[in-house]
């Protein structure tokens, strides 16, 4: 963890872009609770294949109006050199200087796997086009992605981004914290030492969480994954459990080192928020 301890820290909060008015409206009521704990920035999601394009952008734009740090994610996969280009150049004119760059997923059966295909060639692209301009984060995987050959590959393959220029990178999340500190260690190895925050998802809804860590390959230890389902439907209690062992986690990460946080929010302010408070920050 040496490497990390070095870096200062940064909290940030990632928000997807909303599909209605309604929605953006909420988004826009959670960012003003959220804004009072004064985060690094705030990030968007980008839908693969550019599928909200516009809705990431306007997101972007009304976070930097109301005079906070925007970082746009940037998904290749589906899409051209051109796309990208222009989507860059988009953010370049908008004053936009921090972007996540990703590969994405596209939905299964989806065609085209586009002209970049891994999201170090991305960062490349980025490099090429538009030099520094831009402080790029890309994703890493304490506890390895789904299509990695083998672990040893999928560092490697986060090696490569580094290599091409990323700046800093944000973790899947994941409920272990070994998981974080073994992959960090390995990094050192690798002489990667840009800052690797951990990625954090509260807890809230035990199907939704379960689905989405079966998709994209993060472990709910059994003894979570026990007790959250042995709460049922009582919504109440999977939150006190839930805030209880994420707020840990988050403090074991922070007490070793870890150059911060970067919080997957689901657009609510409310689980972020009472983290943030128990853990003083
Ligand atoms: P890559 O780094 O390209 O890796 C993908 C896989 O390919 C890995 O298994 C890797 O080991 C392997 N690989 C990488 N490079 C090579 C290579 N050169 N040769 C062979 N194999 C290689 N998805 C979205 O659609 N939109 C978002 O906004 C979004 N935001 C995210 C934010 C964070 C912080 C994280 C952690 C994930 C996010 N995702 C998002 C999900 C992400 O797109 C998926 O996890 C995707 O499957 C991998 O993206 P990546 O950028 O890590 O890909």
């Amino acid at each position: 963890m040496e490497s990390q301890k070095r870096h200062p820290r940064t909290y940030s909060f990632e928000f997807f872009p909303p599909k209605t008015a309604e929605g953006a409206e909420k988004l826009r009521e959670t960012r003003r609770q959220l804004e009072a704990l004064q985060p690094k920035f705030f990030s968007v999601t980008f839908g693969a294949g550019g599928s909200t394009r516009d809705r990431t952008l306007d997101t972007v734009l009304e976070i930097q109006r109301a005079g906070f740090e925007a970082a746009p994610h940037l998904s290749c996969v589906g899409s051209t050199r051109r796309d990208i280009a222009e989507i860059l150049a988009q953010y370049r004119a908008a004053g936009i200087r921090h972007i996540v760059a990703l590969r994405g997923d596209l939905p299964s059966g989806a065609m085209g796997v586009g002209e970049l295909r891994y999201a170090n060639e991305l960062v490349a692209f980025i490099r090429e086009t538009t030099g520094d301009w831009f402080h790029v984060e890309v994703a890493c995987y304490p506890e390895f992605h789904p299509q990695a050959k083998s672990p040893r590959d999928d560092l490697g393959n986060f090696k490569r981004k580094v290599d091409a220029g990323a700046n800093a990178a944000i973790t899947q999340y994941f409920y272990n914290a070994d998981a974080y500190f073994r992959f960090v260690d390995d990094c050192e190895r690798l002489g990667i030492t840009i800052p690797i925050v951990p990625g954090i998802m509260p807890i809230g809804n035990f199907s939704q969480l379960a689905r989405f860590s079966d998709a994209c390959g993060a472990e709910i230890p059994r003894w979570i994954r026990l007790k959250l389902q042995a709460c049922a439907d009582d919504v109440e209690s999977i939150r006190a459990f839930g805030l209880d062992v994420v707020t840990d986690l988050c403090r074991r990460l922070l007490d070793a080192g870890a150059p911060g946080l970067h919080f997957y929010t689901m657009n609510q302010a409310g689980p972020t928020t009472e983290i943030w408070k128990r853990l003083g920050l």
